[in-house]
């Protein structure tokens, strides 16, 4: 028998958590399409609940029965152990989107007066979530920006005057669609050192454009790592889904929520992550090889003025000693700013033949969009210029295909 403690993620994603004897010796896991499960007796039925209550703590090596598919099903406790193992948490939690999972978190580690502090840019859905929802609540939010994350982040909490509530610290990195990085372990000490002991201030990491391949916030002090689990994980553009992965308490915590909002990722949906999973390394160590290759193009283009590129960064850099620390790639995704404004994006756009013209990202098709009047069309006008959001920017997800097509069919569009 293999340890899976000695094996890599990559190899553990055949296996890992499914026993084939309960499923009459069937290789792959079934997809497990019930509502409710049987008790053998009612004592255990009294059980399985005081344990999914949290009435009782369960014993060592007592595993949660299986009780109705709001509260655990076999499908998701695999997919959830499988995605557990790349972040090196003790568990994770699978929703039925990346905003379920986003919102899960907040409902539960935000009350009316604490304090949220985020950097900017987020995901567009987040930062609505933060911005229009939360306040609604009387969680008062506060924003920082990539670079801030150390003395000015203490400061800008310090003057905030609400300091002494602060309950989150919330970050994406690299930030979207440009590529600016956050030090989550800078991140780590501020929220470390204005933990009380009653109030620990909870780190949260959307870890979805370069995990859990290649960033594993949880290293470097991150409480909670999340996933719109849509992009890579799912990574064939065909479900919506989202992930978080913890430990202990918080993971607890997360999942009781979740029971209670009824927001889990349905069995057939786990099922497709499973497989999906399967091919996860393959999947993104193809695009990141193929996003080298079309940066090094775009860079060499008239029509192109500039690339945001994690592999453009250069020893000196603001961001260089961070993504050392902190990235094991350059990644699958490219903006660039072509010549001209929103008539020669468009322009552009519209003659691409093979790459599609969608948003979303980390799929095996390259997906292509204008980030200024589609993803990004509700930033404020000020925040968007700061951040280089401008008519001319097109941001790519590069996927899976031959190189070669990629950049033909670059090429062909950009030729006037
Ligand atoms: C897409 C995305 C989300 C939202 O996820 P859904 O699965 O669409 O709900 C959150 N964060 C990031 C970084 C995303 O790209």
């Amino acid at each position: 028998m293999i340890s899976h403690d000695t094996l890599h993620p990559e190899s553990l994603m055949m296996s890992l958590g499914y026993k084939p004897h309960l499923s009459e010796g069937s290789i792959k896991c079934p997809i497990f399409m019930t509502s409710t499960f049987v008790f053998n007796t009612a004592e255990e039925g009294k059980r399985f609940f005081e344990v999914a209550y949290g009435l009782s703590a369960p014993k060592p090596d007592e595993e949660l029965g299986l009780i109705y598919s709001r509260i655990n099903n076999p499908n998701l406790e695999i997919l959830e152990e499988r995605l557990a193992a790349w972040d090196g948490t003790e568990g994770a939690a699978t929703f039925i989107s990346g905003m379920a999972a986003i919102t899960t978190v907040f409902l539960e580690f935000l009350k009316p007066g604490d304090l949220l502090v985020y950097s900017e840019p987020l995901y567009g859905g987040t930062e609505h979530y933060i911005n229009t929802y939360l306040p609604s609540i009387g969680v008062h939010t506060l924003a920082f920006r990539p670079g801030e994350e150390g003395d000015v982040l203490r400061q800008k909490i310090q003057e905030s005057g609400y300091a002494e509530r602060l309950a989150m610290i919330y970050t994406e990195t690299p930030a979207n669609p440009t590529g600016d990085l956050v030090d989550i372990e800078k991140c780590s000490r501020v929220a470390k050192a204005l933990s009380k002991q009653d109030k620990k201030v909870i780190l949260a990491v959307d870890n979805t454009y370069m995990g859990p391949l290649w960033q594993k916030p949880i290293k470097h002090g991150a409480d909670i790592s999340l996933y719109s689990a849509t992009k890579y994980l799912g990574g064939h553009s065909d479900i919506i889904a989202g992930a978080v992965c913890a430990s202990g308490e918080i993971l607890q915590r997360i999942k009781v929520q979740r029971t209670f909002l009824g927001n889990m990722l349905s069995p057939f949906s786990a099922w497709l992550m499973m497989r999906s999973l399967e091919t996860l390394a393959l999947r993104m160590e193809k695009s990141a090889s193929n996003a080298e290759r079309v940066n090094a193009f775009l860079l060499n283009q008239a029509q192109v003025e500039k690339t945001y590129f994690l592999g453009n960064l250069k020893v000196g850099d603001k961001d260089y000693e961070v993504f050392k620390k902190q990235y094991t790639s350059t990644g699958g995704m490219i903006s660039f700013d072509i010549k001209g404004g929103e008539k020669e994006a468009f322009s552009f756009l519209n003659k691409l033949k093979m790459i599609k013209l969608a948003v979303s990202l980390g799929g095996t098709e390259s997906l292509i969009q204008h980030p200024q009047t589609m993803t990004h069309c509700s930033i404020p006008q000020e925040l968007a210029e700061a951040i280089n959001i401008t008519p001319k920017l097109i941001r790519l997800s590069v996927g899976v295909e031959h190189p070669d097509d990629i950049i033909a069919d670059l090429a062909q569009a950009l030729a006037e």
